[in-house]
């Protein structure tokens, strides 16, 4: 099993409602999760983002396409594989869902009296142990309600993990949480995950804790994006949009910040004639105010830092001679503006004139 995806995904497909009212909610899902692999799931709001933790945490049935969790397939599963399936996952919710009435050991206590493989006796000495694991031996014997928003979320963690799943499932764990209590409760997700081998997958919004991650996945209209083209794609937008709805200028603005961008970081170095040499050559050529010229510029070079090779290319549309002639000068103005034009940067002004259809650069 080593190796072996713990969760494999492939063209899950989910809906909720039925007849007119039904809602295609995640579309063509595929990922697979590795053994011990931390993955944080992004996406607006409304995105599908909970939907699909549901569905790996077999709380709500697959409908179609395949899920396999540790190998056994749940689209389709029936109430008992499904019931096994989640005795292997701890949850964490963004509301703690501590029971008030209960003391806090033995709100931990309850996932172990809900596993059949457990002896009721071990509950305490596991819940105390994985008290003391999240740093709350001491508060063992008090109620939820005299503890803080921070405390009941390691609770939280301790109630996920005392049964010792083999996934670990969180939706927005830090939600209710001050910025440094949340940085603390992930840290210590982590730790625990690390420590016992527990595959992690958590839902946020929350940009503070996505260095946790090994993998991010992003979720948009229920379809899954990889974060690197989800901030291509809306850079590209807000490039689109400096080109004030004419689309002929949009298309001139966006092309040629992101072939200076290509030029400028060609060699993997960006000096600072450099990038001045594109605001010249985008001041004198977009029609765009300074300010929104540095935005172009730096947007189009976070685009091609972040996208890998193929992923944008430059679309072919026909320029004025003029349009191309200021388009290859500039693109030498930037290669040369160190000083130095390199290897590096004339191949890349040769595969750009290529793509546009320039034969003359
Ligand atoms: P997220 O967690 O990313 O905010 P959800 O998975 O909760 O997104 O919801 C995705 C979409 O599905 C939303 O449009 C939401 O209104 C809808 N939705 C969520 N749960 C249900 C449900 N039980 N029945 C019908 N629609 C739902
Ligand atoms: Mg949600």
């Amino acid at each position: 099993m080593d190796g072996e995806a713990v969760i494999s995904i492939s063209q899950l497909e989910h809906y909720y409602g039925s007849g007119k009212l039904r809602q295609h909610i995640l579309e063509d899902i595929s990922t697979d999760i590795l053994p011990g692999e931390i993955v944080i799931l992004t996406g607006p709001s409304g995105s599908g983002k909970t939907t699909l933790l549901t569905l790996m945490g077999a709380l709500r049935s697959a409908q179609q396409g395949s899920l396999k969790i540790f190998g056994r397939e749940l689209c389709g599963a029936d109430a008992r594989s499904m019931q096994g399936v989640r005795r292997q996952i701890g949850y964490i919710f963004q509301a703690h869902n501590l029971i008030e009435a209960l003391t806090v050991w033995q709100n931990v206590a309850m996932s172990v009296y809900l596993h059949p493989d457990i002896r009721r006796r071990d509950a305490r000495p596991l819940a105390q142990e994985m008290l003391a694991a999240v740093g709350l031996a001491d508060c063992a014997n008090k109620y939820p309600g005299e503890l803080s928003g921070g405390q009941k979320q390691r609770v939280g963690i301790a109630r996920a993990l005392v049964a010792r799943p083999r996934i670990l499932l969180a939706d927005e764990p830090t939600a209710s949480l001050d910025r440094h209590t949340g940085r603390e409760v992930v840290d210590l997700m982590r730790k625990l995950a690390h420590e016992q081998q527990v595959t992690v997958i958590i839902v946020t919004h929350d940009n503070r804790i996505l260095d946790v991650a090994d993998r991010i996945l992003h979720l948009e209209d229920g379809r899954m994006q990889s974060l690197s083209g989800a901030i291509a794609e809306n850079a590209s937008q807000l490039l689109t949009m400096l080109g004030k709805h004419d689309p002929e200028q949009s298309h001139f603005i966006s092309t040629f910040s992101h072939a200076l961008a290509r030029v400028a970081l060609a060699d993997n170095v960006l000096v600072e004639q450099e990038r001045q040499a594109m605001r010249e050559a985008m001041l004198s050529t977009s029609g765009l105010s300074r300010a929104e010229v540095d935005l172009a510029v730096e947007l189009a070079m976070a685009q091609v830092r972040i996208s890998s090779e193929d992923t944008v290319e430059l679309t072919r549309k026909p320029f004025s001679r003029i349009q191309r002639e200021q388009f290859v000068a500039a693109l030498y103005a930037v290669a040369n503006a160190d000083g130095n034009l390199t290897q590096d940067e004339r191949q890349e002004i040769n595969r750009i004139a290529d793509e546009l259809g320039f034969p003359e650069a």
